[in-house]
């Protein structure tokens, strides 16, 4: 089959969570099993140049203005193609998202991207693509693309976090020249605001989401972040697709971020990664029987850093150990700050995006807590059963599907059933007592270190995904 792959991020180019990894690993995925995916992706600034080489340059004209726009292919490999589209006053920017504009830079990436394709003849059966940035390729196919070749193509839908929905202000839907007919409750309109997501959400064939259970708890207000509604209306082609994990990243048996590889059979390398760890962050050895804890990940209300700082003073006190790595809001990035000031040596807390300590803290923490309130899948409890870090996770979306709590069979981690201190306060101690049970503790272990996470399945799920989706008639 050949696909066209749209997403704002792809690792290790550009990343501020999940969805750059999903973007790196599943075109190469399915590339790996005969595809063809050509993947399409902004050039942000900080992307590097060399080897890339110009392909189509387009102006794109907008009722707001044109804006031109040039493909940059790097060879391919394994079947993907990777493009960067640049549009130098839409993309380099200080960061991704956030701007005033975002409504014109994304829809100039979604259209850009649709136009080279048709301009190399890239004649996608399916155009997968992904999150609100995206979302509006789906009625483009429908609208100036339908009597193209590429109008035929199937369309997919990937919802990897339906919190960040690409709600503007409805003078956009003139800006971008976007018909009225489409700004109404059954289409782009959201409470009078034009929504990126829902266009996704809408001209899609297929709907997906990261994971079975995050596809099923956004039909209701509680998950839904107020998209609910228009969840279940679209009920009966949205269907959840468990993330994988990108093994040639994420091995501690390869991988060249740590000081000392390790695995399953032979562990004994993670006692010189957590020396690592604790020195990394100027931390002193645990108290006996006590735990090293870490997280990573973005600090945002949705990760539930607020539970987390509010139940490890304790855990401190008796002699705990804590690594955290994120960036986002700042009063959550204060917060962080003014507890590790109180427990100097005992909690260190990085501030920043740094991929080799994302790595080192799976390899050297004894716990990997993830208190998130929502998690659409999650891969950092993933990559830490991969990394014998212990996963402690609220029961909720992906981290409910992927980790096995200690009261169950086979369990891999400590799964909590309520996003609040105490629920995760509890949790803790229930990991401070499996540590002092060595007996317990390194099955468990153990166990997560040699489940298979890796991307095959989920490729194959996607793929049987796409054959369902009815092709489109025939341009004419
Ligand atoms: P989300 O997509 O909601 O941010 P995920 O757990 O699905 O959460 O994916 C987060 C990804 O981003 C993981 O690969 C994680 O290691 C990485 N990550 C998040 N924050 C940081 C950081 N500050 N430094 C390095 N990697 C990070």
């Amino acid at each position: 089959m050949k696909i066209l792959f749209l997403s704002s991020e792809i690792a290790p180019y550009s990343k501020t969570g999940g969805l750059g990894d999903v973007t790196h690993a599943l075109p190469a995925a399915l590339g790996a099993l005969g595809h063809a995916v050509r993947v399409v992706t902004p050039l942000y600034r900080e992307v590097p140049r060399e080897g890339l080489r110009r392909g189509a340059r387009l102006t794109l004209e907008f009722p707001f203005g044109a804006v031109e726009v040039t493909a940059w292919h790097r060879a391919p490999s394994g079947g993907v193609e990777l493009v960067f589209l640049e549009a130098p006053t839409c993309f380099e920017r200080e960061r991704p998202y956030g701007y005033p504009d975002d409504a014109r830079r994304f829809a100039t990436f979604s259209m850009g991207a649709l136009a080279c394709a048709q301009h190399d003849a890239f004649d996608a059966e399916v155009v997968h693509a992904n999150d609100w940035q995206t979302g509006l390729s789906m009625p483009a196919l429908t609208l100036g693309f339908a009597h193209t070749p590429l109008g035929r193509a199937r369309r997919v839908f990937t919802v990897h976090n339906l919190a960040y929905q690409g709600n503007f202000a409805r003078a956009e839907v003139q800006a971008l020249g976007l018909p009225w007919s489409l700004f109404v409750p059954q289409g782009v309109e959201f409470y009078e605001h034009l929504s990126f997501m829902k266009a996704g959400l809408v001209y899609a064939q297929a709907v997906t989401t990261v994971s079975p259970t995050y596809a099923r708890e956004i039909h209701a207000k509680a998950g839904g972040a107020g998209m609910d509604g228009v969840v279940r209306a679209i009920a009966g082609k949205l269907t959840g697709v468990l993330n994988g994990v990108d093994t040639a990243e994420w091995n501690p048996a390869t991988d060249v971020l740590l000081p000392a590889r390790f695995s399953a059979q032979d562990p004994s390398g993670r006692a010189r990664c957590q020396a690592e760890l604790l020195a990394r962050y100027g931390l002193e050895a645990p108290a006996k029987g006590m735990p090293v804890f870490g997280t990573v990940g973005r600090m945002v209300h949705q990760k539930g850093a607020d539970l987390l700082q509010a139940a490890l003073p304790r855990f401190l006190e008796q002699g705990a150990r804590m690594v955290v790595l994120g960036t986002g809001e700042p009063a959550l990035e204060q917060a962080w700050r003014s507890l590790a000031a109180r427990f100097p040596g005992r909690l260190g807390v990085r501030v920043g995006f740094d991929d080799a300590t994302a790595h080192l803290v799976e390899a050297g923490s004894d716990f990997f807590v993830m208190p998130s309130r929502f998690e659409p899948c999650g891969l950092n409890q993933l990559y830490s059963q991969l990394y014998g870090a212990v996963p402690i996770v609220h029961r909720v979306g992906g981290l409910r599907d992927t980790v096995v709590d200690l009261a169950e069979a086979e369990p891999t981690g400590v799964v909590f059933e309520r996003p609040t201190t105490e629920a995760l306060t509890a949790a803790l101690t229930r990991a401070v007592e499996l540590l002092r049970d060595p007996g317990r503790y390194g099955p468990v272990q153990r166990r997560g270190m040699t489940r298979d996470f890796s991307w095959g399945p989920s490729a194959r799920a996607y793929l049987a995904l796409y054959g369902e989706v009815p092709a489109n008639p025939s341009a004419s």
